[in-house]
């Protein structure tokens, strides 16, 4: 098939300026399925001068008018969510319904977003002084970008472009090269918002793209989602370049299981947890720390709940695991578990070498599961974004607890018990962003911060709720004085 996809600029499809194609690859049969343009500083130089311009009229436009535009963006998301599954499915490999919950979440923040004209709401003090009255207003900051990773290639971009246009920033987008058809068809959907042109813009590319976006002077805010070493990389380089930066990184979650949790619900909830989106999720159960008596049946249950998970293409329904991202990304992930059982570590259950019947060229691995494994170990520390889980046992829940917080990843914890104090222990004292009590995937609703701590995030605020409303803005205080006298003049 021969799809070279085009940058969205100004309201219109454009041929990129850079000559070099990248395959875009379906993950479950390893067919090209689109081509897709490396990225060039023309482009982007391109989309934020025209987004530049659009803004001076946007940023003017009444927040209950740019809202009207939200209302419109959610209705066309719902309307065509089966075939931006399909497309997300088949270049991305998550099954259909993980697809489908991705445009849940997308949804939810294009409604948050539409509070903005409250949310935008001021503080205002009178008679500061005698006849001074002072107050606080938000404007926008200009044109707002989003780098985004491959494995959320719906969600991500929305938590931040809803906020920033509906706060009057203009944006671009910048997709995952690995992923770049479904934002593109969202992009041709949303051609029917008739949005004033250069308000929304998509630019394709990989790293030159990223470099000439950190560069742009019209360019003042970046959000990032991906790897912690690029997330660090945005974030010095972006802060270099005097903008306002939130990068949100990698992450190796720990679930803990005390010896008093309701093990068989337990046990189900964290399977999805490490095997859902194959294990690529930031918030994906990785590391399992079974708490005394807890290291008994856990192990086998949790053996017994992966081993029969339906792993191939995820366009079948029946299919509840789809392959990883690319073979790079597969023999990664293999090396990494050979190094951890040449290291002594013991497999319960091996899910490489996977051949899928009648998708021999797809990049599956089963469900994995380690246990003895050494703390030290590349296995435990290297986020590894794929179906393995590794199990290791401890005595207390302090010793749990120190474990996790020696973690260069602060992305989320999560514990298992009928406990409130060791819950509530657990909570207080892990250093991570997002906690989860019973709750196999601590995500925040939309309403919240999508937070992440350490290494999993670099800068302040973060996307989604709030946050995202005080990152697009900045505030002018404003301070007057109107003598009454002159009241008296008409
Ligand atoms: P990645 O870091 O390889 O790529 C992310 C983005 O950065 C892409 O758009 C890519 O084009 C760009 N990029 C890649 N290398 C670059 C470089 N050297 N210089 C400049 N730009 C570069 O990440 P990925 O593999 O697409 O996504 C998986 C990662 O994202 C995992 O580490 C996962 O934990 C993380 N992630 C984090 C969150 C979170 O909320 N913390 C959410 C989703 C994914």
């Amino acid at each position: 098939m021969d799809i070279s996809l085009k940058n969205y600029i100004n309201g219109m499809w454009v041929t990129s300026h850079s000559c070099e194609l990248l395959d875009v690859v379906n993950p479950a049969t390893g067919g090209i399925i689109a081509n897709v343009p490396s990225g060039s500083a023309d482009d982007v130089k391109e989309a934020a001068g025209l987004a530049h311009q659009a803004w001076r009229s946007w940023r003017n436009t009444p927040a209950t008018k740019r809202i009207q535009y939200l209302f419109r963006m959610k209705q066309i998301l719902e309307e065509n969510a089966n075939e931006i599954a399909e497309i997300c499915t088949t270049e991305c490999g998550k099954t259909l319904s993980e697809s489908k919950a991705e445009i849940i979440r997308a949804v939810e923040n294009i409604e948050v977003a539409c509070g903005i004209p409250k949310l935008l709401q001021s503080d205002y003090s009178e008679d500061i002084s005698e006849g001074i009255d002072e107050y606080c207003v938000r404007q926008p900051l200009g044109v707002g970008a989003c780098i985004s990773p491959f494995n959320f290639p719906i969600m991500i971009p929305f938590w931040f472009m809803p906020y920033a246009i509906a706060c009057g920033n203009t944006f671009i987008v910048k997709p995952s090269e690995k992923v770049p058809m479904t934002m593109t068809r969202i992009f041709e959907l949303f051609e029917a918002l008739n949005l004033p042109a250069g308000v929304l813009n998509m630019v394709h590319g990989g790293k030159a793209a990223v470099d000439a976006i950190l560069e742009n002077p019209l360019i003042p805010s970046i959000s990032f989602v991906g790897s912690s070493s690029v997330a660090r990389y945005i974030y010095r380089t972006g802060v270099e370049h005097g903008k306002r930066i939130q990068a949100q990184g990698g992450a190796k979650n720990p679930v803990v299981i005390m010896p008093d949790a309701d093990i068989e619900t337990t046990v189900k909830i964290v399977a999805d947890s490490a095997f859902g989106c194959a294990g690529q999720r930031c918030l994906a159960a990785s590391i399992v720390i079974t708490v005394g008596n807890a290291g008994e049946l856990f192990p086998k249950l949790i053996v017994e709940a992966a081993k029969n998970r339906k792993t191939g293409n995820g366009l079948d329904p029946a299919i509840e695991m789809g392959p990883v991202i690319t073979t790079a990304s597969r023999e990664r992930i293999e090396k990494i578990i050979k190094n951890g059982e040449d290291e002594g570590a013991s497999i319960l259950l091996d899910g490489r070498y996977l051949k899928v019947k009648g998708f021999e060229g797809g990049n599956f691995i089963g469900p994995t599961i380690l246990s003895n494994i050494n703390p030290e170990s590349e296995l435990f520390n290297t986020e590894i974004f794929g179906p393995v889980v590794t199990i290791i046992n401890c005595d207390t829940l302090d010793e749990a607890i120190e474990i996790i917080n020696k973690s260069r990843y602060g992305n989320s914890a999560c514990i298992f018990t009928r406990s409130g104090a060791a819950a509530r222990k657990f909570r207080h004292d892990v250093l991570a962003g997002n906690i989860g009590i019973n709750i196999g995937i601590a995500a925040p609703m939309a309403f919240f911060p999508f937070s992440g701590w350490k290494e999993s995030f670099f800068g302040d605020l973060h996307g989604q709720s709030m946050h995202a409303i005080e990152f697009y803005t900045q505030t002018k205080v404003v301070i007057e004085r109107w003598h009454d006298e002159w009241s008296r003049k008409f």
